[in-house]
């Protein structure tokens, strides 16, 4: 049955009363002006809003039109807007934005068709400056718009061009130049990503809830039926995650246990706020080389015992090995070495794949075994984008696509492919090239279990959502009987 939208939007709307607005909407009603309303729409994307704001009022301090943003170099703009996401992509686009705007004798465009002709103007930006900065109908699809409509089941697309196409067809014409902001204020505040609030959802009642799993209401006793949650993560530097608003993602998370890699610092270098994150103890295991490596646990479980390393000194002081022992199992967080440029480290990456079967091999005569981590490695060719650019490269050459073969002979199973066979799933991008947008990834983040945790595994996930580093979150749901 399909939802009442005129109920579900007005519902929204009383729901995000007094919730921030979004950043980009509340510079065009400050502002009333087009140029800067595109130029934090280009910031804004894949990032935090706290984040644009900052990056926005730091530009427009200093190029507060076209003019004077013309007379910044690149590196100038990129100190000026740093830490946006993509913020070398994002300069490089706003230094060529003036002498694109001629073409429109300097000024902004209202048409859609004209917007994402400026460089770094896709169809979801043209169509917010279209909606919010000239107030003409166009319908601005962010993430959280295509995914609360489809959890609504108001349309039923896969990626977010569709449900615009979709939502012009259906969405009566009153709402479309608001439901980007309310749905992407709901979006940020209540129907969250991972794990929305649907215990203070007034829809509660009505919403298909489709593909959707309700947070763990705080102080609510764990229904042992129910699985665990197991989250890995290499954040590509804690220290900088942090700034990004790592203490705000955990807990959206909602894991019971999350493994991070590359936490890139020492014990003395982390913030008290980085070791005590409400409701999660913390495990570290760094590196001796500072700023290189490290690996860490927050979990919500806890454990028997925990164990740093692999009991080999080679290894071990690069911080790259955390287990936690629980009751039936244990949970590894590895942080593989890379083979380096030139394959330098093949042979060193090697001899630790080795130590570390041995090492996951000797836990399995005790109990279930779960490793996560970044393997640093696509197994096969379905992992990753170009798979015949890269046969011999870092990540995918044959050896380190033997060791993978024999590690699954050895009786450890990839969790993700029991449910998922589709191609173009990835969990790593470059920096470079806007590989994030483009998908053009690599899947080298995993959950792999022993034999005699296998038939404890409920369901396996790659969180692309999820943003603040090179690589996003894989998960794992558990059984722990
Ligand atoms: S009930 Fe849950 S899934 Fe449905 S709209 Fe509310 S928060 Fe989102």
């Amino acid at each position: 049955m399909s939802i009442d939208i005129d109920n579900f939007l007005e519902t929204v709307s009383t729901l995000i009363k007094g919730k921030d607005v979004p950043v980009v909407d509340l510079i065009a009603v400050q502002t009333k002006d087009p140029f800067k309303v595109l130029v934090a729409t280009i910031l804004s994307a894949r990032t935090k809003d706290e984040a644009t704001a900052k990056a926005s009022k730091k530009l427009f301090k200093i190029a507060p039109d076209r003019k004077s943003l013309d007379l910044l170099s690149e590196e100038q703009i990129v100190k000026l807007i740093y830490p946006v996401g993509f913020y070398r992509n994002k300069a490089r686009y706003l230094k060529k934005l003036p002498s694109a705007l001629e073409n429109f004798k300097g000024e902004i465009p209202d048409t859609i068709e004209e917007l994402i002709t400026l460089p770094g103007v896709g169809r979801k930006t043209a169509n917010l400056v279209v909606s919010v900065a000239f107030q003409k109908p166009a319908i601005c699809v962010d993430t959280h718009v295509h995914r609360i409509v489809n959890i609504w089941k108001y349309v039923e697309t896969d990626t977010p061009f569709k449900t615009e196409m979709a939502l012009r067809k259906k969405l009566p014409k009153q709402y479309w130049i608001t439901v980007n902001s309310i749905l992407v204020a709901f979006g940020q505040s209540i129907c969250r990503p991972i794990s929305p609030h649907c215990d203070i959802c007034d829809l509660k009642s009505n919403c298909p809830q489709n593909g959707v799993r309700p947070r763990k209401v705080p102080g609510q006793k764990r229904n042992k039926s129910q699985p665990l949650k197991f989250i890995s993560w290499n954040v590509n530097g804690i220290r900088a995650l942090e700034k990004k608003g790592f203490k705000d993602i955990l807990p959206d998370l909602d894991a019971d246990v999350i493994g991070i890699q590359e936490t890139k610092a020492q014990p003395d270098q982390l913030s008290e706020d980085l070791k005590n994150i409400p409701g999660y103890t913390s495990y570290w295991h760094s590196a001796e080389k500072k700023g290189y490596s490290g690996v860490a646990f927050y979990t919500r479980l806890p454990p028997l015992a925990v164990h740093e390393g692999l009991g080999d000194e080679e290894f071990d002081r690069e911080g790259r090995v955390l287990t936690l022992e629980f009751g039936r199992y244990y949970l590894i967080n590895i942080y593989f070495p890379n083979s380096g440029d030139k394959l330098k480290r093949l042979d060193f990456k090697l001899r630790f794949n080795d130590t570390l079967l041995s090492f996951a091999q000797k836990l399995g005569q005790e109990k279930e075994v779960i490793l996560c981590g970044d393997f640093n490695v696509a197994h096969k060719e379905i992992d990753l984008k170009n798979p015949k650019n890269n046969i011999k490269n870092a990540g995918f050459t044959p050896e380190e696509r033997s060791w993978m073969d024999n590690f699954i002979e050895a009786g450890f199973t990839d969790t993700f492919r029991i449910y998922n066979q589709e191609p173009d799933q990835y969990s790593w991008w470059s920096y470079r090239f806007n590989a994030r947008a483009k998908n053009v990834g690599w899947r080298i983040d995993y959950f792999c279990v022993n034999q005699a945790a296998r038939e404890n595994v409920q369901n396996a996930s790659i969180l692309q959502e999820i943003i603040g580093s090179d690589h996003c979150p894989v998960q794992l749901e558990y059984l722990a009987r």
